[in-house]
Parts: C-alpha cells; sequence; structure tokens
C-alpha cells in the first residue's frame, strides 16, 4: 500500500474555512487533552487558580523565554541579565511602596460569600468614569450599599469595601512572629533596582543600559481566573532601562515601539494587538507615563505587557531606605538617579496569547498554528504501517532529525488520526515513510496549514524543514 492509497484526507477541503477561538473552555480542554497544562494538584480536586504545565505547554513556555531573553540579552547589545532570589530584604517593599500601596478594594457578600474587587464592580466603574479618577472608598462603599451581588444577584449584601495588600507573607526561619517576616516577590523589577549598582560596575556599564529578568512573582488576587490569564503565581519577563532625565520620554517610545514589533515577529497577528496608553488617574503611584499592550483575547482586549516610565521613584527610594546612594555621574560628573523604562511582559499571559490566536478549527479539525519556534514538536516521523521493514528506516530518520529539532516518533493507529493529532498540537511537518520510499529512498512531507503533501529525498528533510523555516511568513 502507498501513501496515496492509504491517505484520503477527508478534512482537506479547502470550502470548510478555519475558524478563531472564541471561548476559554475549548482551550482549557485541548490543553489538558494534549498534555499541554493541567489544573494544579488535580488528584486532590485542584487549587484555585493554580495551573501545571504538561510536557508540550513547558517546550512551548521555554521556547517563549528563549525568545524573550535572546531578545534582550543577545539582539540588544545594552542589557544585561540577572536572576535575584525570590525572597528579598522586607524594607525593599516599604521602599518600592508596595507595604502602603499594593491593595485592592475588596467586598464579600454577605448572602452566598463570594468575593469581589470593588473597582470591578459596573457601579464604581460607572461612577470612576464620571469622576475621571478612581473612587475613594467612601464613595464606593455609597455606590455599592444597596447594588447587588454579581453571583448570587442579591441587592444590599455587599460590605463596605476594604484594602486588601496582595502580597504573600510567609516567615524566614523556624519561628514565625513579625520580627522574620519576608515576602513572596509581586513583581520582579525589584531584584533589579536593588542590583543596579553590582550590574553597572562589574559589567563596566554607562547609560543608557538595561537589566533583564525572567521569574516568578506572586500577587494574591482577590478574582483570579480566565485560566492562566490571571493567576497568584506567574512568571514576569521584565526589563528595566537605565536612561539619564530628560531622554526617558524618547526612550520610552522607543520600546514601546521595540516591544509591540517583538509580539508580531513572535508571530502575534497584529490585528489583535494594539496600544493602550493610560491616562493620568490610571497611573500607579511610580509612574509619569505608562500605558499596556493589549491582545484581544476570546474574554475580550487585555493586557498583555505594560511599559513604564518609573521616573527615578526606585533608585531613589532604595538610596533612601538603604542609605547606600544609587547615583550615577556621567562623563561631565553630573550626579543624578537615572530614570527608569520598564517593559513587563507576563510570561503565562503571553503563552496564553501564542495559543489562543494559533488556535483554528472547522468541524474536521482543530489547527495549533504556531510559529515553528514555539511549537512543542518542529517534526513528526511516522511509518505508513507497524511493519519492521518501515519502522525501522523511519527510526533511522527520527534519530537523525532529534539531533537537531524537538522531534516526536509515533507509530500508533492510522496516518488520519495521526495527522490530526500532530495538528492539534501545533507540529508545522509530519514526514511518512511508505513502501514506495523504500524503493527510492523518498517521503511525503506533509504541511500543517496547509496540508499540502510533498514527495523529497529522505536525505533532504533536515534541510528543507531548515530552510522552511527561516523563510516563515508571520
Ligand atoms: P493587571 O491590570 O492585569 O492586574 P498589572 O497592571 O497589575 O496587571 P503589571 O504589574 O504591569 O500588571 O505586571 C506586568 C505583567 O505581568 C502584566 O502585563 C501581565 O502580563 C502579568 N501579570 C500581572 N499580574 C498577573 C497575574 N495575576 N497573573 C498572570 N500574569 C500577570
Amino acid at each position: 500500500m502507498t501513501m496515496s492509497e492509504q491517505n484520503k484526507d477527508s478534512a482537506a477541503d479547502p470550502q470548510k474555512p478555519l475558524k478563531d477561538l472564541t471561548d476559554m473552555q475549548t482551550l482549557v480542554s485541548l490543553c489538558k487533552r494534549r498534555g499541554f497544562v493541567f489544573p494544579s494538584s488535580e488528584i486532590y480536586g485542584g487549587i484555585n487558580s493554580c495551573w501545571d504545565y504538561g510536557p508540550l505547554g513547558i517546550e512551548l513556555k521555554m521556547a517563549v523565554k528563549d525568545s524573550w531573553w535572546k531578545s534582550m540579552t543577545q539582539f540588544q547589545d545594552d542589557v544585561e541579565g540577572v536572576d535575584a532570589s525570590i525572597l528579598m530584604h522586607p524594607r525593599v517593599w516599604e521602599a518600592s511602596g508596595h507595604v502602603e500601596n499594593f491593595n485592592d478594594p475588596l467586598v464579600d457578600c454577605k448572602k452566598c460569600k463570594a468575593r469581589h474587587r470593588a473597582d470591578h464592580l459596573k457601579p464604581v466603574r460607572e461612577l470612576e468614569a464620571k469622576l475621571g479618577h478612581l473612587p475613594t472608598l467612601e464613595e464606593m462603599a455609597k455606590v455599592l450599599e444597596n447594588a447587588g451581588c454579581p453571583n448570587c444577584g442579591t441587592a444590599g449584601s455587599l460590605t463596605a469595601p476594604r484594602l486588601f495588600n496582595m502580597m504573600f507573607k510567609t516567615h524566614m526561619g523556624p519561628v514565625a512572629d513579625e520580627g522574620n517576616h519576608v515576602y513572596l516577590r509581586p513583581e520582579t523589577a525589584q531584584g533589579i533596582f536593588v542590583n543596579f549598582r553590582n550590574v553597572q560596575e562589574s559589567m563596566r556599564r554607562k547609560l543608557p543600559f538595561g537589566i533583564a529578568q525572567i521569574g516568578k512573582a506572586f500577587r494574591n488576587e482577590i478574582t483570579p481566573g480566565n485560566f492562566t490569564f490571571r493567576t497568584r503565581e506567574f512568571e514576569q519577563m521584565e526589563m528595566q532601562y537605565f536612561v539619564s532625565p530628560g531622554t526617558d520620554t524618547e526612550h520610552f517610545e522607543r520600546w514601546r515601539e521595540a516591544r509591540l514589533q517583538w509580539h508580531i515577529e513572535n508571530g502575534i497577528r497584529p490585528n489583535k494587538l494594539r496600544f493602550h496608553p493610560h491616562g493620568q488617574n490610571e497611573l500607579a503611584h511610580y509612574a509619569k507615563q505608562a500605558g499596556d499592550i493589549q491582545y484581544e483575547f476570546p474574554i475580550g482586549w487585555q493586557e498583555l505587557e505594560g511599559i513604564h516610565n518609573r521616573t527615578d521613584f526606585d533608585l531613589g527610594r532604595h538610596t533612601e531606605f538603604s542609605g547606600k546612594s544609587l547615583h550615577y555621574s556621567d562623563e561631565n560628573n553630573n550626579k543624578f538617579i537615572p530614570y527608569v523604562i520598564e517593559t513587563s511582559v507576563g510570561c503565562d499571559r503571553f503563552v496564553l496569547a501564542v495559543m489562543c490566536d494559533a488556535y483554528r478549527a472547522n468541524e474536521d479539525r482543530v489547527v495549533m498554528q504556531f510559529h515553528p519556534k514555539f511549537a512543542p514538536y518542529k517534526v513528526a516521523v511516522f511509518p505508513l504501517m507497524k511493519k519492521d521493514e518501515l519502522v525501522e528506516p523511519a527510526k533511522r530518520l527520527y534519530d537523525e532529525l532529534r539531533k537537531t529539532f524537538k522531534t516526536d516518533f509515533d507509530v500508533a493507529g492510522s496516518i488520519g488520526k495521526r495527522y490530526r493529532r500532530h495538528e492539534e498540537i501545533g507540529t508545522p511537518f509530519c514526514v511518512t515513510i511508505d513502501y514506495d520510499g523504500l524503493i527510492d529512498q523518498s517521503v511525503t512531507i506533509r504541511h500543517r496549514d496547509t496540508m499540502a503533501q510533498e514527495r523529497i529525498p529522505m536525505a533532504k528533510v533536515k534541510s528543507y524543514i531548515e530552510t522552511a523555516f527561516q523563510n516563515w511568513k508571520v
């Protein structure tokens, strides 16, 4: 039997257009079924908002980190990397303003016990739009007095809003008392600021230069949800770019453009991306200018990355609280505290955007149209049937290809089913060895997106794929 006899590909009907993802639950199921993301501690019933990356999810996530890290520390010649510890001196969080300001207003429903962020509730959002700034706690209490609980609908059941600090607190050492409390960092940025002097001196850097870091951050979010979009433990990819005051606006604009471009080069569709500048009332306590790169998730337009002009706030506060000068002297002996432009993208949130963006389906097939650099497997090799004379050369090709690419080898089930599985996990190419190929040393290579099949020499598979990846159109 040959490939063409075996493979009547019924899904290859161009009349059936592939559609975008419209609801998150479809993606959650695919991720579980295909080994991308599992609910954390599932055998114990799971734990709210915590997720584990499975074998394919971790491949994707590591590729995302690699792409970001290289774009910062390899393709940029003025950015250095660090990996700071998660636990830091507690004074760091006083200096940063997190102890005082990292609060969200929380309300409880007395009837159903649901918790809500007061500033996300409709009456408060309407008041905010009218006032042009976030209402005070008293103003929120007033408009929420007779409001209905969004969960159970009961009117007048919400408590007055109170501020809730989102940092996770724990204790260092065996005795839990106030003298030895520490926080799980709520952002990676502070690990960069406290190392500003170390990096600048050890790497002999002059302004402007940046420091990049990838790492976990923890926020005790009141309303986590929407899969991995908002969780209490997540990873950030942050870069702080230190500049002379007066040049900050120009660097802000430059990084805004560079970061938007990075998302596009990484295969995110440009029509799903936009920049939303923050109005004065949206600015964080440290920011002079800020905005979000937003992505159109199935839940609507949401922040993917924040770009902030943090001024000299952070280095100034750490100078004040630590008593160690974080001033910089330029070549004219002008002494000043550098300004900071921050780019901060959630790694998990970007992975989610990549998956939402890649998802396409019709009634016959689901295809994850990943950019090849994010595809967990770059290629899969199949013997047409489970017969030694086909399995052996297929295995040899697989062993050859996996020196270069993450490759899968699959003999289970019909060829059609194997194609469907690899479309659903986003493998750009599948290579099949059949009996004709044993005679002339050729294989069939199948393209994930177009389903086109070509006959090529077995010896050319590696270079064929390399060329296709180099010329991949985003
Ligand atoms: P949001 O308004 O969504 O809470 P934020 O403005 O507080 O986000 P930043 O502090 O600017 O977020 O954090 C930078 C990035 O970190 C965000 O753009 C997002 O991608 C990611 N991020 C922040 N909070 C979470 C979270 N709870 N879960 C997953 N990712 C997050």
